[in-house]
């Protein structure tokens, strides 16, 4: 058995953020900016799109995008059962109604069809999430929105490196979401990002990200001298801090060398598995990239002999951490006491999250660590 615990999801920090962090301290510029707008810049590069604002997280900026795509108040937006509590918060916390469509047992992501069948009159968005790094059927979605009018809000928390039929994940849709959180493809601590083609989306996510004033507090507080602002709107405090930027600007950089280590864990898990009684994550169509953010295997318990439950604790006995990824959104309490949502009312969902297992698969892995990893699911299947 191994030695150390292995933390799940832990990410890799190099030289060259620790040295920027420094940098930064020591420039005792810590809140929003010459940092934050570089990593702005860097990453709508390497998205392609014109406009990036950081934020302080993906749930601040899924709040906002609701907002700013005027979403509220007797609107209901599409969301998948198969996601992070923060994609169906931010609908609530915007003050919309969310409503689930279930995914598809294959892909695990939302299901368009299942979307077309929760449309009523009030539909006004969709907000589909790339489970695990997979693209979402956006082709279909986005036919769906046309046809009735919705916006589309992209949750790219695990898609930072998705693409779909020659587009990247997060600029298809109205806008996009990433998560820069300790856990992600690549990581600020805390922090997220809002994709947009339409500068005035932008702008305005960017106002309501920072109390709603009209100057951003990096204008106010530059060598050109003091300048008054006004507050237009009744905003959030939701900016990335440069001391956030300062992690994020170097890690993008290295986005295509983690994603490669990615790949040759997930081969590897892959490989070694093939034979077990567990299931593994689908291949995915050549016109797509996944990102690889989760491996996630399902534990049927009259298939593996043991409940996906009972294989967590073994593997924490052997020193090995998880995750789970996810339990389904309509076995929370909180909705169940809301919107009167039953634990099986989306029953692929609900067979997922039930069996559902993600294993270590982080850059920072060595190969010893994969090799621990797999033999702690082997024996813990008694194979
Ligand atoms: C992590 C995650 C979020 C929230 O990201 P934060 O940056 O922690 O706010 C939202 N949606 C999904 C699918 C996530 O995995």
């Amino acid at each position: 058995m191994r030695q150390s615990y292995l933390v799940f999801g832990q990410p890799l920090i190099e030289q060259p953020e620790i040295d920027e962090v420094l940098a930064c301290l020591r420039s005792a510029w810590l809140g929003t900016g010459p940092r934050a707008a570089e990593f702005e810049r860097r990453i709508a590069a390497y998205k392609g799109v014109p406009h990036a604002v950081g934020l302080n997280s993906c749930t601040a900026g899924l709040h906002l995008g609701c907002l700013v795509l005027g979403l509220g108040q007797g609107d209901e937006v599409i969301t998948t059962p198969m996601t992070f509590c923060a994609s169906v918060n931010a609908i609530v916390h915007a003050g919309a109604t969310p409503v689930l469509a279930d995914v598809d047992p294959v892909t695990m992501n939302i299901d368009p069809e299942q979307v077309r069948r929760r449309i009523t009159p009030r539909t006004r968005a969709i907000l589909p999430v790339h489970f695990a790094g997979r693209a979402c059927d956006m082709d279909a979605l986005m036919s769906i929105a046309k046809e009735h009018d919705l916006r589309v809000i992209e949750d790219c928390a695990h898609a930072i490196e998705t693409e779909y039929r020659g587009q990247k994940a997060g600029a298809i849709g109205d806008l996009g979401v990433l998560s820069f959180y300790s856990t992600k493809n690549i990581v600020t601590g805390e922090g997220g990002m809002v994709l947009t083609r339409d500068p005035d989306l932008a702008k305005r996510t960017k106002m309501m990200g920072l109390h709603g004033m009209s100057a951003d507090a990096w204008k106010r507080f530059t060598d050109d001298g003091y300048k008054h602002y006004d507050v237009e709107e009744v905003g959030f405090k939701y900016n990335l801090m440069d001391l956030q930027a300062a992690i994020g600007m170097h890690q993008i950089t290295r986005i295509e060398a983690y994603w490669q280590r990615r790949l040759v864990i997930w081969n590897r898990y892959l490989r070694e598995f093939a034979d077990l009684p567990i299931g593994l994550p689908a291949p995915w169509p050549a016109n797509e990239r996944h990102a690889l953010h989760l491996f996630t295997i399902l534990v049927d318990e009259r298939r593996c002999g043991i409940s996906r439950d009972e294989m967590l604790m073994r593997l924490h006995r052997q020193n090995i951490g998880t995750g789970v990824h996810y339990r389904a959104i309509p076995g929370m309490s909180v909705y169940q006491r809301r919107y009167g949502w039953r634990a099986d009312d989306c029953p692929h969902a609900k067979t997922i999250g039930d069996r559902t297992l993600s294993l270590p698969l982080s850059a920072k892995l060595t190969d010893d660590d994969v090799g621990d990893v797999i033999n702690a699911v082997k024996q813990a299947l008694g194979a």
